[in-house]
């Protein structure tokens, strides 16, 4: 045993320990153990019943265990009595197979075996909204482009630093802070590092903006549309692949981006399956009002509808911002942190593989001129087509495991079937006098 939890406690003053999980629905669920009981949890796990999180069991399956990963441990900065550890998910011995930490993992140990290691970093944006959820919670922040707001960003000072204080405690490298195009938003960013620890980081960096903003008195949200009018919470994606070491940058080549051949095939493989990984970074009914929106008040809508890249040009699913990096525009605030990652990696793997071609950059305005692209592909319009996309892809299926992605597409078309149960006033508003 690396880290011994106990004595981490006694040393660190810790009174709690949150082992969480995240579940196939992107749900952070925790046991809150005191200190005293850590040792025991670390080598048991803490117990749950599966089916009482949106994982694929039923009532009868027997415990299963979330066995913390030391590594992953956060003294939360606003409760430093408090600490949280993510856990790998466990049955009757053996790892849960259909849940997120353990696929991602899985497409990591394949990775690995290729001598790839995937960074990435991620651009969580999110609005601060009053506690009732039913507006921007500064109604001074009207501008019609209110991106970098200086006046606005700064009224919202006491959140944004204590938040970015707290990454700086934890040593994730923030750097910048900033008040996005939607009225209300915001998005802070750190640095980019393992695509698991990513993942980890965020999964608590939104139960951290979450709770510090209840603190404040306010509310945050990574909805991906709650506003039809203003700009949705995207949550980009900056990806790499590494050598084996982690020192040296694969993505790194010659051509006039920057990138090299490993680079293209990588986003090839991306694009290949761009229409069925929209059910894992845009896995909500709402999520398909932010890709596939109209225009914006501010002009743009900063999210994709078909399936393009283009050099340093935010208006395609897939930029290129920089040598050696490629930045996935399509996933939103509500992706699943660790779906997200297995889906880009295991989705890249097979571009690397099977020397998936992504075509030629596109170096056009979309917004203004998508629609005299010939040939490319449209995201899905609906949280169903993106479903029986993932259904019968034949790269995830083979790549994460067709019971996994079962499993998933089983528990999304249930809440696809409840949203449908529902009347809604635009219907009645449009179907009342037929
Ligand atoms: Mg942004």
């Amino acid at each position: 045993m690396a880290v011994d939890l106990a004595k981490v406690a006694k040393e660190k003053k810790i009174k709690y320990f949150l082992i969480s999980f995240v579940d196939l629905f992107g749900v952070l669920r925790s046991k809150l153990v005191p200190a005293r009981a850590i040792g025991g949890m670390q080598k048991e796990g803490a117990g749950f019943a599966g089916f009482a999180a949106w994982l694929d069991m039923t009532p009868a399956h027997p415990d299963m265990f979330a066995i913390p990963d030391p590594d992953s441990l956060i003294i939360l900065p606003w409760k430093p009595e408090v600490a949280w550890l993510a856990g790998d998910l466990w049955m009757d011995g053996a790892p849960v197979e259909a849940s997120p930490r353990v696929m991602l993992k899985r497409q990591i140990e394949k990775a690995a075996k290729k001598g790839y290691r995937l960074k990435t970093g991620v651009e969580c944006e999110y609005f601060l909204i009053n506690p009732d959820g039913t507006a921007i919670s500064d109604d001074r922040d009207i501008q019609e482009k209110p991106c970098y707001d200086q006046a606005a960003l700064m009224r919202r000072f006491d959140v944004i630093s204590e938040i970015c204080d707290a990454m700086i405690e934890l040593g994730w490298g923030p750097y910048q802070n900033d008040h996005e195009d939607a009225n209300g938003q915001f998005e802070m960013n750190w640095d980019y590092d393992d695509a698991l620890v990513t993942a980890d980081r965020h999964s608590f960096f939104k139960f951290m903006v979450k709770s510090i903003a209840e603190k404040h008195g306010l509310r945050a949200t990574f909805m991906p549309k709650p506003f039809l009018n203003l700009t949705g919470n995207g949550c980009h994606c900056h990806a790499s692949v590494w050598d084996k070491t982690g020192k040296k940058n694969l993505f790194v080549g010659r051509d006039e981006m920057g990138l090299s051949a490993l680079a293209y095939k990588f986003l090839g493989g991306v694009m290949h399956s761009a229409e069925a990984l929209c059910a894992l970074f845009n896995p909500t009914i709402n999520s398909y009002k932010r890709i596939n929106a109209p225009r914006t008040l501010s002009g743009a809508t900063w999210s994709p509808n078909s399936v393009t890249y283009g050099g340093n040009n935010r208006t395609h699913m897939v930029r290129i911002p920089d040598p050696g990096r490629i930045e996935f525009r399509l996933m939103d605030g509500a992706a699943n942190p660790h779906l997200l990652q297995a889906g880009v990696l295991a989705a890249g793997l097979d571009g690397i593989a099977n020397k998936r071609d992504p075509g030629k950059r596109l170096d056009i305005d979309m917004y203004a001129d998508g629609h005299k692209v010939r040939g490319a592909k449209k995201l899905p319009l609906n949280l169903l087509d993106a479903l029986r996309n993932l259904q019968k892809s034949k790269v995830l299926n083979e790549a994460m495991g067709k019971e996994q992605i079962d499993s998933y597409v089983k528990l999304k078309s249930e809440e696809w079937s409840a949203f449908g149960r529902h009347l809604t006033q635009w219907e009645r508003d449009h179907t009342l006098d037929c």
